[in-house]
């Protein structure tokens, strides 16, 4: 599966997804932007509709964060996906992004899973915070029943008795659904680990398992970001993880999209 920048889920090359929790300002999704492009990830990430624990959290820029995001990564030559939290969106952010991001929380919003399925989008279905791989398959299916070929899966960790971590990432399920479906998985080890010095192991660990990507969390000053600081990486740190996803991509038969690119 392909998306309109280039970008590809499922081929030898890899889709790397990266950004901030949540687009805050230009100069923040901008220097974002430019530092995951140039670390060699292929799509910007960042939430303009956030769905947050706390009605008083930051939920977000809205129309003016999806502007801010398609500006930036037009500019670095990135894809560009974000979440859609409410069927009535679904259109504007159609209109902004290459993927439409359903998040956990609403897996199972069928109306939205419709309205998205009938977007013609390429969308990213994240796991539920207590989904079973079952229930996943047959969120995906209202996407593929409404029409909607290009549907990735990503998985971002289940809830767990254990407070340790943020989630448990679940890296078997990348193996288990290479039999099950054909659609491509990818992994998030930010929130599935919540805490940035666990996201590159993880995310070595999910290339090695075969995942077809990744999705990760990037802020220029984690320390001051208004959501998920502590499980988001510095430039530096993301431009290190790229470094020795490679080695573990070739031993897999997998590439990372710069490598591709200059191929
Ligand atoms: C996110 O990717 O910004 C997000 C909110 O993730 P999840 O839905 O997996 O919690
Ligand atoms: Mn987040």
């Amino acid at each position: 599966m392909r998306l309109q920048s280039g970008a590809s889920f499922g081929g030898d090359t890899l889709a790397i997804c990266a950004g901030p929790c949540s687009v805050e300002s230009a100069e923040q999704i901008e220097a974002t932007a430019k530092a995951v492009s140039a670390a060699g990830a292929n799509v910007l990430r960042g939430g303009a509709f956030k769905p947050r624990t706390s009605p008083y959290a930051f939920q977000g820029l809205g129309v003016r964060g999806l502007e801010l995001l398609r500006t930036s990564a037009d500019r670095y030559g990135l894809g560009v996906v974000t979440e859609v939290l409410d069927p009535r969106d679904v259109a504007i952010v159609a209109r902004y992004a290459d993927m439409l991001q359903i998040g956990a929380r609403n897996m199972q919003n069928f109306s939205l899973l419709r309205e998205a399925g009938e977007s013609g989008k390429p969308v990213l279905l994240k796991r539920g915070l207590a989904a079973t791989v079952d229930e996943w398959l047959m969120a995906a299916e209202y996407l593929l029943v409404a029409g909607n070929d290009n549907v990735v899966l990503c998985e971002r960790g289940v809830r767990s008795f254990d407070p340790a971590t943020r989630n448990l990432l679940d890296l078997s399920v990348v193996p288990l659904l290479a039999e099950l479906t054909h659609l491509p998985v990818i992994v998030d080890p930010s929130h599935g680990t919540g805490v940035a010095r666990l996201v590159e192991p993880m995310a070595l660990a999910a290339v090695a398992a075969g995942a077809d990507g990744l999705l990760v969390e990037v802020h220029p000053d984690p320390a001051s970001a208004v959501s998920d600081g502590a499980q988001s990486l510095t430039p530096d740190a993301f431009t290190a993880m790229t470094r020795a996803l490679a080695a573990v991509a070739s031993a897999v038969g997998r590439r990372l999209p710069a490598a591709s690119l200059a191929a």
